[in-house]
């Protein structure tokens, strides 16, 4: 167990960022931030910014670098961030990664680990272009990977009202994945370059790729105490 972690998931839509931030943080006891969930939020309460981002997110593209930035620099002084938290989806482009230094520096916080999770691009399209929640509880499912044990009922909350994310689709996820290798793939060089980035595979088990991310958090501080 890694007592305090500053972390960031980064990888392709798909990956598997959300799954894995979900469980390090409810085993860590620290919170997961997701831009992509804040946003989502955002749209179904039909705040200001939750309008401007809609359109863009539903046809894949980025939310402007100022928006995810002022919600991050907000999220990350709440008291319940004091012990790490984990970024899923935050930063997506090289600006935004400037940003989260500075604000981090202003805090006197610092990054613990960057993991970059890979897995090929026709799974991702596999991965994503099956998920569906629960409208209810939002318990994320799968197609294939991962049916309600009873047809149509939820595992967890036993809601029977399911739904899929609109940009979760064959489409739609070609331009998130094509908008990743843009924009958010140089991030493996700007943090590799810092010295703080991991690499695991993301294709492995579940189970097998958070181990892998525990140990190469645990390395990462190991290796920034010497
Ligand atoms: P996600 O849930 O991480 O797949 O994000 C869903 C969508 O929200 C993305 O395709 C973007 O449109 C938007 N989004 C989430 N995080 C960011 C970010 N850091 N920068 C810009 N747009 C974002």
């Amino acid at each position: 167990m890694v007592p305090v972690m500053n972390l960031i998931l980064l990888g392709p839509p798909g990956a598997g960022k959300g799954t894995q931030a979900e469980l390090l943080a409810h085993a860590h006891g620290i919170p997961q931030l997701s831009t992509g969930a804040m946003l989502r939020a955002a749209t179904e309460a039909g705040t200001e910014i939750g309008k401007r981002a809609k359109a863009v997110m539903d046809s894949g593209g980025l939310v402007s670098d100022d928006i995810v930035i002022d919600i991050i620099a907000d999220r990350i002084v709440q008291p319940d961030c004091a012990n790490g938290f984990i970024l899923d989806g935050f930063p997506r482009t090289l600006a935004q990664a400037a940003a989260l230094d500075k604000l981090l520096a202003a805090k006197k916080k610092s990054l613990d680990a960057v993991v970059a999770m890979s897995v090929q691009d026709e799974e991702l399209i596999k991965r994503i272009a099956g998920r569906f929640m629960c409208a209810n509880c939002k318990a994320g499912y799968h197609d294939e990977y991962h049916k309600t044990k009873k047809p149509g009922v939820c595992d967890k909350c036993a809601g029977t009202t399911f739904t899929r994310r609109p940009d979760d689709n064959a489409d739609t996820v070609r331009q998130r994945l094509m908008v990743y290798y843009r924009e958010t793939a140089p991030l493996i060089g700007y943090y590799y370059a810092k010295g703080n980035l991991s690499t695991v595979d993301g294709m492995a088990p579940v189970a097998v790729v958070t181990k892998a991310i525990e140990n190469a958090v645990a390395s990462a501080s190991k290796k920034s105490k010497k």
